[in-house]
C-alpha cells in the first residue's frame, strides 16, 4: 500500500469524503434554509466514471478511506452500484456512508451484499413529533426500520449522528445515550455549527455540556480501540452494547489530526471544511487531462491545506454560506 500524503503540516491524508450529490430529501434546520438551496445542474454533477477515477487517483497516492455522503446520498440513483464500484477499487481499506436513513430500510441488504460494512445515520431525536419538526419530514419511523435493517444485516459499526441544539433536543441527550445500552451502536454527539449566517449561535450547546449530562447517568469509561483516527472522544457507560461519541468541532477543534479530504458533488477538492477555497477537479477531468496531471493538482492542493480552521473569526467569509449539503458532510 502507498504512504498516505502529507500535508504542509505533516499530517498523512489518507481519508476522501466524496460527496456524489447535493440533493436531499430532508430540509434539516440545522443544514438547509426551509425553502431547500439551489440544485446543481445534472451536467454539472460528477459523473460516477469520474468519481471512480478519483477514488483510483486518490488511492495512488496513498488515500485508502472513503466515506460516501452528500446531500443525502442515497437520493441519487445507481449508488448501490457506485459502492460496489468503490468497494472493489483494490487499495481501499475502509469503505463507508454519512445518511440521513429515510431511504435506507430497501437498500441496505444491497449496500452490504455491494461491499458496505460501515455507515453514519443522523438521527438528532426519538420522538416522531420532533423529527419531523427538525428535517420537514415525517420520517423517524422509516428510518428506525432502516437503522435495525441495518443491524440485522450486519454493518458495523452503525453510528448514529446527533447534533445538540438548545432548546430543540438537548432535553433528549440521555435518552440518546441510553440507546447504547440496548443496541450496540455508536450515538455521536455533535456540536452545532452554525453555518449558516441566519442560524441562531443562541442553540449551541458545547460538548462539554453534554458531557456533563452524560456524566450524571453514570460513569463513563474512555474508550481508546476503536482502531479510528476521526475526531470523536468515545465513552462507554456501564454495561452497554454501543459507545458514545463526542464531536467538538467548535470547542475544541480538531485540526491538529485532520486527515480529511473532501470532494463536493460538483468536482471541487476541498481540503478543509471550512475552507474558503476549492480546487476544480472537474474541469481538468473534462478537458482530457492525464492521470499524472490530476495527481499532480490533488497533491498541490493537499500540500496547501489550512493548518486549521478560524470558524469563530470567519463566520462572515464565502465558505460559511455554504450549508453542508452542499460541501458535503
Ligand atoms: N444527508 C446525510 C446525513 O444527513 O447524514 C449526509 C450529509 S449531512 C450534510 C452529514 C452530516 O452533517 C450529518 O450528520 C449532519 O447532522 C451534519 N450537519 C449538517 N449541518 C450541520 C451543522 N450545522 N452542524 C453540525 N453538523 C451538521
Ligand atoms: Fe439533513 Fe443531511 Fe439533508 Fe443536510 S444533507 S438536510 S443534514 S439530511
Amino acid at each position: 500500500m502507498t504512504t498516505p500524503p502529507e500535508d504542509g503540516y505533516h499530517r498523512k491524508i489518507d481519508y476522501l469524503r466524496l460527496s456524489i450529490t447535493d440533493r436531499c430529501n430532508l430540509r434539516c434546520v440545522y443544514c438547509m434554509p426551509p425553502e431547500g438551496v439551489p440544485n446543481l445542474q445534472h451536467d454539472d454533477i460528477l459523473r460516477y466514471e469520474e468519481i471512480l477515477r478519483i477514488v483510483r487517483l486518490a488511492v495512488a497516492i496513498g488515500i485508502s478511506k472513503v466515506r460516501v455522503t452528500g446531500g443525502e446520498p442515497l437520493v441519487r440513483k445507481g449508488a448501490v452500484q457506485l459502492i460496489r464500484d468503490i468497494a472493489q477499487t483494490p487499495g481501499i481499506s475502509s469503505l463507508s456512508m454519512t445518511t440521513n436513513g429515510l431511504l435506507l430500510g430497501p437498500r441496505v441488504a444491497a449496500l452490504y451484499a455491494s461491499g458496505l460494512r460501515r455507515i453514519n445515520v443522523s438521527l438528532d431525536t426519538l420522538k416522531p413529533e420532533k423529527y419531523q419538526a427538525i428535517t420537514g419530514c415525517d420520517g423517524f419511523a422509516r428510518v428506525w426500520q432502516g437503522l435495525i435493517e441495518a443491524h440485522r444485516v450486519g454493518l458495523q459499526p452503525i453510528k448514529l449522528n446527533a447534533v445538540v441544539m438548545k432548546g430543540t433536543n438537548d432535553d433528549e441527550i440521555e435518552d440518546l445515550a441510553a440507546l447504547t445500552i440496548r443496541y450496540p451502536f455508536h450515538v455521536r454527539f455533535i456540536e452545532f455549527m452554525p453555518f449558516r449566517i441566519d442560524q441562531q449561535r443562541t442553540r449551541f450547546l458545547s460538548s462539554d455540556q453534554v458531557l456533563d449530562r452524560l456524566r450524571a447517568m453514570g460513569p463513563l469509561t474512555p474508550v481508546t480501540s476503536l482502531n479510528s483516527n476521526g475526531p470523536a472522544q468515545h465513552f462507554q457507560l456501564p454495561g452497554a452494547l454501543g459507545k458514545i461519541g463526542i464531536i467538538s468541532p467548535m470547542s475544541h477543534h480538531f485540526c491538529l489530526t485532520c486527515n480529511r479530504l473532501r470532494i463536493t458533488a460538483e468536482g471541487n477538492l476541498r481540503t478543509c471544511l471550512f475552507a474558503s477555497e476549492e480546487t476544480d477537479l472537474r474541469t481538468p477531468l473534462r478537458s482530457g487531462a492525464s492521470d499524472a496531471e490530476l495527481i499532480r493538482v490533488i497533491r498541490q492542493a493537499i500540500a496547501h491545506k489550512p493548518e486549521k480552521h478560524a470558524l469563530d473569526q470567519v463566520i462572515t467569509r464565502k465558505c460559511i454560506s455554504r450549508p453542508m449539503s452542499a460541501i458535503g458532510g
